[in-house]
């Protein structure tokens, strides 16, 4: 009997590994130079602190959760985001108390999950690396985050890629805005799909982000939130947009975009992948505002701003654009050992080699030298080491260049004393 990994899943093997860790580092180190701070919040939450922050009437809540009765019959789900349990963790550790840094800036990386149709870049248990800033209702903060999302991806090496913005205001302008689409979408109520029939009842806004054809040629013709939005949302807008400008951002306004979750208020924005063949999974980041969520899980009133990406889009991306990413499994040292008197000294020089803070090699299969040498080889290894029985008794090893095929005869205890000296001296 053997068995498949879940559907929607994927194991990341070595060789995709070290893509990952190289994205994840790079995020690390970019965050941390905006200051911010990682936070590990628990793989599964409450179901309630998804639905309430996310939306009873979204996708992700009501088709897409992993939820179930645990043995306490308590309602839990696996995380589908990582917004909302941050805030949970925010208002239940009191982050917003005086002896925090405000605005708090924290990021995060892990696994989400979400019951979807998988395709190219679509999966059930996918990965985001996200932010979220709380207390700050500065339009600087929204615009300092979005210019790190897309300093992210270019120093990812990824090229073909543009930022869209919208804003979807403040209460005000959602409540009016809510009925011009009502009206709206009356009219045609008989052409639209059953979900956005549905959604005309519960949450019209929704019918902005349906896939259907049918209903994308009417949110084609909808009415623009940009035409209903209050003075102060109004006002937040235009100065994110002057800021854009002024640091010589390029952005598309487009005044239908909405976004999958509820939470959202004021700017809202995604990346978008140029390039073809994403499809329909070229959003590579989005977030935004959402300046009511804080108070809606039980904390003071407060701000919020962030973003989230989807990690197996960027390596689709990546791999698209062919992208070459840093090699992080290289090999500085290969000991090749010939005869089995050999192998307890192959055993000392490989280690000292790694007490030295190098990579380092060796066969543990008894192969013959040849086999060893093309070993050395397809692991890429800088420096070649070869001892035989003849150099074991002479105290010495062999040492290739492979690069240069630069070759030398070293005595072993050159290697124990000092093999920074050795590698500097070979490469
Ligand atoms: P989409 O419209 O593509 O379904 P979304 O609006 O549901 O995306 P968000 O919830 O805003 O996406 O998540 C932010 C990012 O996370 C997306 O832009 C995407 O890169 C990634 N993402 C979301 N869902 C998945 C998934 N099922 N598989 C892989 N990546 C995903
Ligand atoms: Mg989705």
């Amino acid at each position: 009997m053997s068995y498949q990994r879940p559907k929607g899943t994927n194991d990341i093997l070595p060789g995709e590994s070290e893509k990952w860790q190289f994205i994840e580092e790079t995020a690390r180190t970019l965050f941390s130079r905006y200051q911010y701070q990682e936070i590990r919040t628990p793989l599964f939450e409450h179901y309630e602190v998804i639905s309430r922050s996310v939306g009873d009437t979204t996708d992700i809540v009501s088709k897409e959760m992993y939820d179930f009765y645990d043995k306490g019959n308590r309602h839990i789900t696996l995380r589908p985001e990582g917004t909302a349990p941050i805030v949970r963790s925010y208002v239940e550790h009191k982050l917003f108390g005086p002896e925090h840094t405000n605005p708090y800036k924290v990021f995060y990386i892990g696994p989400m999950f979400r019951y979807e149709r998988p395709q190219k870049g679509r999966l059930r248990q996918f990965h985001q690396i996200g932010v979220e800033a709380f207390g700050s209702n500065n339009p600087a903060t929204d615009v300092e985050t979005m210019i790190m999302a897309l300093e992210f991806f270019k120093q990812l090496g990824i090229k073909q890629f543009h930022l869209v913005i919208n804003t979807l205001g403040d209460q005000k302008t959602r409540k009016n805005y809510r009925q011009a689409l009502v009206d709206y979408f009356f009219a045609y109520e008989s052409q639209l799909s059953e979900d956005s029939k549905r959604r005309l009842q519960e949450n019209p806004l929704r019918i902005l982000d349906s896939k259907d054809k049918a209903d994308q040629k009417l949110v084609a013709d909808a009415p623009s939130i940009l035409d209903y939005l209050s003075p102060e949302a109004f006002q937040h807008f235009t100065q994110v947009t002057t800021m854009l400008d002024a640091l010589e951002i390029s952005y598309e306004i487009e005044p239908t975009m909405v976004r999958g979750l509820d939470y959202y208020t004021h700017t809202i924005f995604e990346i978008m992948s140029d390039n073809p063949q994403l499809g329909a999974q070229s959003t590579l980041c989005a977030g935004g505002r959402y300046d009511q969520l804080v108070e809606e899980l039980g904390g003071p009133d407060t701000p919020g701003f962030g973003f989230a990406m989807g990690i197996e889009r960027l390596l689709l991306v990546l791999e698209n654009e062919a992208v070459e990413l840093p090699d992080l499994h290289s090999l500085d040292a290969y000991v090749v050992n010939i005869g089995a008197n050999t192998n307890v000294e192959a055993l000392k020089v490989t280690q000292a080699i790694r007490d030295a803070g190098f990579s380092a090699d060796r066969d543990v299969m008894g192969r013959k030298a040849k086999a060893q040498f093309k070993s050395a080889d397809k692991k890429g290894a800088r420096l070649v080491f070869t001892l035989g029985e003849d150099e074991l008794e002479a105290g010495m090893i062999n040492v290739k260049a492979m690069a240069s095929g630069k070759e030398k005869r070293v005595p072993l205890e050159a290697i124990y004393s000092d093999f920074a000296q050795i590698f500097e001296e070979m490469s």
